[in-house]
């Protein structure tokens, strides 16, 4: 939730000038209401979010070749698209509850799932190129393996319950995951060693 957002004007003798304008009363509807800046803010939105994931994966790869300083401002851009992302949503107005945001991770999970079994993996297979074949195949394999875990949470949150506070596992090799249900030797999608598999 958000209090205030910093407004850009232009004042009588054209000079650029700003304020804090609160949210607390402002009704979204004027700025969805306009297409232009609707679009230009999903596009932001979309830039931004685009803008931490690369930074962050910038971030790392410095990391792994020791320049420890630029991986720092990487991180510290990352962080900051991701704010300027989280401000744009909320200006959109997406966040509709719980309920909504759970049936939406569902379709989103959904139409990933059917668009890499589907299309993705079918082409790589066909075409030879088996980089894409396993990144696809590792995705499609985490995706399946974790499908039961939102509709089971959306059923609970129906009921207005929370789901329990589980131990889950996240492959950092191939992106599995899962509820961690007794003890893993390694990842069941990609092999890799326990080391590779981080606890939540
Ligand atoms: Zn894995």
């Amino acid at each position: 939730v958000f209090h205030h957002v910093l407004r850009f004007y232009f004042d009588k003798d054209s000079d650029l000038r700003y304020e804090y304008v609160s949210l607390a009363d402002k009704c979204y509807d004027r700025e969805t209401g306009d297409k232009r800046i609707r679009e230009h803010l999903e596009k932001a939105f979309e830039d931004e979010s685009m803008a931490h994931i690369r930074y962050q994966l910038f971030a790392d790869d410095a990391h792994d070749k020791g320049f420890i300083g630029i991986e720092k401002l990487f991180k510290v851009l990352s962080k900051s698209a991701f704010y300027h992302a989280k401000n744009y949503f909320s200006v959109l107005n997406k966040l509709q509850g719980i309920g909504v945001n759970l049936k939406t991770a569902r379709t989103i999970e959904k139409t990933d799932r059917s668009e890499l079994y589907s299309k993705y993996l079918p082409y790589a297979i066909k075409a030879h190129l088996p980089l894409a074949q396993y990144a696809f195949g590792e995705a499609y394999g985490a995706k399946m393996n974790y499908s039961g875990l939102l509709p089971e949470a959306i059923k609970a949150y129906r009921k207005g319950e929370d789901i329990k506070f589980d131990t889950y596992y996240v492959c950092t090799t191939c992106g599995n995951a899962g509820r961690l249900e007794g003890e893993l030797e390694h990842c069941p999608i990609c092999g890799a060693p326990l080391d590779k598999i981080t606890r939540m």
